[in-house]
């Protein structure tokens, strides 16, 4: 006799680094996304979405090979056909790749675009950090002048200000290609007799590229970062004039700003305006809610023509997390009108086809079929916000009626079945003409 096997059970568990959002917190998922659309609207952006995978050496050009979003972070792999893949890390290099395929260059200058969506990187797990996070970001590609910076920094700054975060940006010149070579000289003189005081990556950023040891984590590597000479000082005549201007605009529009010249953001793309943006109510451990910068040479790095460019990305993970930590307070989503409620096996096939012709016709409609009791159908139409709750039992089938309950104060009301849209409908207008009346 052949032998039952026990089916193992297996154990099925999220992977390391990787987030569920669940329906609660999905509500801060919506608030963020409206603002993220309607800033779009206000600044006349226009989304584009690129996909996860790109060619492995898209991010290699341009993000650079020996960051460690790249050497380090990468999730890649070969296809079965032997193409070199990666999840993408950020979306700047995609958005790029696109405007350029597509000729993005023969429209009206500069092209607006934003996106939203999940980055990856395979990097060490940690309140705040994932390795599936999602990003929104806004790029103004094809414009050089001073005030597309100020624009785009104003946009990432109202998006949170509004979302009730105090935040503060922490702006760098990060320069053009002149003013850079003479300061990596200048760097390099100041780090040669510390050199054995650097970490192991440090040491090797020195030979490379030395403006990231400004950008450095470690304790120690921080403090060296933190007297040396800076930047600003050694900026060309062009990229001073151009950063001075991006100051200006952003006084003029009183935006929170202080100046770091630490922030040199670790990619190699970033030229002249480079920020990050961080939140303020805690201040012994500040956690960069977003960061961009001007990316001037990208778009040739990626054998375009010259196109002068400039944009942001925002972790939608750690704003989330800021705005639970600062308990701002998001509307619940209890915006329905009316509740279905039915009692009995022949009320329920009404009240399903009630519910479907008020769905249809724009009525904000909700129910919960499989309750049988009609106090427990009442209190989840209170929860939900119902304005009214219509009620379909043996009785009202058979006088071809439906009870109509105002949830507020009670009162119970027949009403003919065949004029039930009319009076949901006077009566909601009602409502809303007294709460007009209260303000
Ligand atoms: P970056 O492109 O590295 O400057 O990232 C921009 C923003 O994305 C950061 O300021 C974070 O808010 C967010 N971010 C970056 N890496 C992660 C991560 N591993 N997990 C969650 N958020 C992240």
């Amino acid at each position: 006799m052949a032998t039952k096997k026990k089916a193992k059970k297996t154990q099925v568990q999220l992977v390391k680094g990787m987030k569920d959002i669940l329906p609660d917190e999905q509500l801060y998922w919506n608030v963020v996304k409206e603002k993220v659309f309607k800033a779009a609207r206000d600044y006349g952006f226009s989304r584009i979405d690129t996909p996860i995978v790109e060619f492995t050496n898209l991010f290699k050009r341009t993000v650079g090979e020996d960051t460690d979003i790249v050497s380090k972070e990468m999730y890649s792999f070969v296809t079965p056909g032997g193409d070199k893949l990666s999840l993408r890390p950020e979306n700047t290099a995609g958005v790029v790749r696109s405007y350029i395929e597509h000729g993005m260059l023969n429209l009206p200058q500069p092209v607006k675009l934003f996106y939203i969506g999940p980055q990856f990187r395979h990097d060490k797990p940690q309140a705040g950090r994932y390795r599936q996070f999602w990003q929104f970001g806004f790029e103004a590609i094809g414009d050089n002048d001073p005030v597309i910076d100020a624009q785009v920094i104003i946009i990432s700054y109202n998006i949170l200000k509004e979302l009730g975060l105090d935040i503060q940006i922490q702006i760098n010149s990060v320069g053009d290609e002149e003013s850079r070579a003479n300061y990596m000289k200048i760097l390099r003189q100041y780090y040669q007799d510390k050199k054995k005081d650097l970490c192991v990556d440090c040491k090797k950023r020195l030979i490379k590229s030395p403006m990231r040891l400004l950008d450095c984590k470690v304790k120690y590597c921080q403090e060296m970062a933190l007297e040396a000479p800076q930047m600003v000082d050694y900026l060309s005549d062009d990229a001073k004039e151009h950063f001075m201007s991006v100051l200006e605009y952003l006084d003029e529009m009183d935006v929170k700003y202080s100046l770091d010249p630490t922030i040199v953001r670790g990619l190699d793309y970033y030229t002249r305006t480079a920020w990050e943006i961080v939140e303020l109510s805690n201040e012994g451990k500040l956690q960069a809610l977003g960061g961009g910068g001007r990316y001037d040479d990208l778009a040739e790095v990626l054998g375009g023509r010259a196109t002068p460019a400039v944009g942001f990305a925002m972790g939608m993970e750690r704003i989330i997390m800021k705005m639970q930590e600062n308990k701002i307070e998001i509307p619940k989503s209890k915006d329905y009108d009316v509740f279905v409620a039915q009692l009995g096996v022949e009320a329920r096939k009404k009240a399903l086809k009630l519910f479907e012709e008020l769905r249809e016709d724009d009525f904000k409609v909700t129910e919960n079929m499989s309750k049988k009791g009609l106090k427990d159908q009442l209190d989840i139409a209170n929860k939900r916000g119902a304005k009214y709750t219509l009620i379909m039992g043996q009785k009202e089938i058979s006088d071809g009626t439906v009870l109509i309950r105002d949830m507020e104060s009670g009162v119970q009301e027949i009403i003919d079945y065949k004029k039930v849209k009319i009076e949901l409908r006077k009566r909601l207008q009602k409502k809303i003409l007294d709460s007009e009346q209260k303000i």
